[in-house]
């Protein structure tokens, strides 16, 4: 792991979780062990704003995949195309994506959109590749209610841990790279309105009234960001 590919995940330094390695077992089997699944936790609590720990061993190899499948149940449920650890209060660099969306072709033809099988990341990193950016409304499981444009390296490098221990390495382009970046970025303790166009920020009933165009230039001009 190299300095450089942390950068691009860090927003405005974020305290190190605390946590102990017995203290995140004993969280991760208790949602393990929940009838219900784990509620998403909203911004303003605390763990979304710490840096998360990097995977080591803390949980045996049954707990994590137990709570891996548990996170992708929850992904699906809430719906949404990634979720991170810390989202169900874990402080954990894991994070779930996929994205098996099927909705208007033109709409994914403009924001480089396509599916993306699951993956379970640990210690995900990231660099941009190249300097093209894109600009796109999205939104956050843990931020509900709204969206807002972020400009994202359309390109990027990953490199993280499978659940298996095996290292991986990918490059992701347009909407998988979107999501990569905001998942890893979760496990910095950065949310996606970091990055956003502050003017941009916009009510999903807002969105869905007037923005849904595929890109986001109407909103800009409208809304002055
Ligand atoms: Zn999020």
């Amino acid at each position: 792991m190299t300095t450089g590919f942390r950068d691009h995940a860090a927003g405005p330094q974020a305290p190190a979780s605390d946590w102990s390695a017995a203290r995140l077992a004993e969280a991760a089997a208790e949602i393990v062990a929940g009838e219900d699944l784990p509620p998403i936790v909203q911004a303003g609590h605390p763990v979304l704003r710490t840096a998360a720990l990097p995977f080591e061993g803390q949980l045996d190899a049954e707990l994590l995949g137990a709570l891996i499948a548990i996170m992708r149940r929850t992904m699906h449920a809430a719906p949404g195309v990634g979720l991170a650890a810390p989202q169900i209060g874990l402080p954990l660099r894991l994070a779930v994506l996929e994205d098996g969306w099927a909705g208007d072709e033109q709409v994914a033809a403009v924001r480089s959109r396509s599916p993306l099988p699951f993956v379970a990341m640990l210690n995900p990193v990231y660099v941009p590749v190249g300097a093209e950016r894109s600009a796109f409304y999205e939104g956050c499981l843990s931020v509900r209610g709204y969206t807002a444009v972020v400009r994202r390296a359309e390109r990027v490098e990953a490199r993280w841990t499978a659940p298996d221990g095996a290292a991986r390495g990918a490059e992701f382009t347009g909407w998988q790279a979107r999501i990569v970046q905001h998942e890893t970025d979760h496990l910095a303790g950065t949310l996606y309105l970091d990055k956003a166009e502050p003017r941009s920020l916009c009510s999903n009933e807002e969105y869905a009234a007037r923005w849904a165009q595929p890109t986001p230039e109407r909103a800009a001009r409208a809304l002055g960001f």
